[in-house]
């Protein structure tokens, strides 16, 4: 038998909570109606779940495979002793979500197919944010969406966003980014601790007091051999 499920899951509205700022230029017209204290504890409960699922498909070498993410991934890392409460959490939201929303199932007259309809119960105010945020969570879960949904890997951003295309066909090696800026961006940080990283802090230190003894010798170049005492000494502070 085949049953349609009525779920009210809007994905825009996932990712407007997900990505919203209190100090933003604007608020989405869909989050207005709600206050700021309200979405701050919202956004907090829904970043904790979208987290951990996404966290489900990184591979060890880092790599992401968003086709590796499943429930019983999620449940696995939930009992793993190194699992986390978000993980703990989101393993037992479709029981949340059961406990929390009433089911009801319609039969149309004809030979349509029944359809089974979703809906939250009336909540109490202390579990209307873990509600709604399991709401959220599950809508996207029972969705292909949740192969498609990120989260910029670059610190600085951020941003969740759905990937386009098959994305659960392809593993990204390097994570992945909202923008080919991100991901540019990323790199360059990257780059700069692994050749910060390949440096003998000895090395460093023994380069800076060279050139602090040879630096009244004319003809030097006295700003790059300043700028270097300068990295040398910040890269030696780092180790320590
Ligand atoms: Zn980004």
């Amino acid at each position: 038998m085949h049953v349609n499920v009525v779920l009210n899951f809007d994905p825009s509205e996932l990712v407007d909570t997900l990505n919203w700022s209190s100090s933003g230029p604007h608020v989405s017209v869909r989050l207005q109606p709600f206050q700021s204290k309200y979405l701050a504890a919202l956004q907090q409960r829904l970043r904790e779940y979208v987290d951990a699922w996404i966290k489900c498909g990184v591979r060890q070498d880092g790599s992401e495979a968003p086709g590796d993410r499943s429930h019983d991934r999620v449940i696995q890392l939930a009992v793993d002793p190194s699992g986390t409460p978000e993980e703990l959490m989101l393993a037992n939201s479709f029981g949340f979500f059961c406990d929390t929303h009433i089911l009801k199932i319609n039969f149309p007259l004809g030979s349509k197919d029944p359809t089974l309809e979703v809906s939250p119960q009336e909540a109490k105010p202390h579990t209307h944010v873990h509600q709604k945020a399991t709401s959220l969570v599950v809508g996207l879960l029972l969705s292909d969406l949740r192969y498609r949904i990120a989260k910029c890997r670059y610190e600085k951003c951020g941003q969740y966003f759905f990937l386009k295309g098959k994305a659960r066909e392809k593993v990204y090696a390097h994570g992945l980014f909202c923008s080919t800026r991100c991901n540019r961006a990323a790199s360059a940080v990257k780059l700069t601790k692994q050749r910060r990283g390949r440096f003998n802090p000895m090395v460093i230190a023994w380069a800076a007091e060279l050139l602090r003894q040879q630096k009244n010798k004319p003809g030097d170049g006295e700003t790059a051999k300043r700028k270097l005492l300068q990295i040398g000494r910040a890269s030696c502070r780092e180790r320590v």
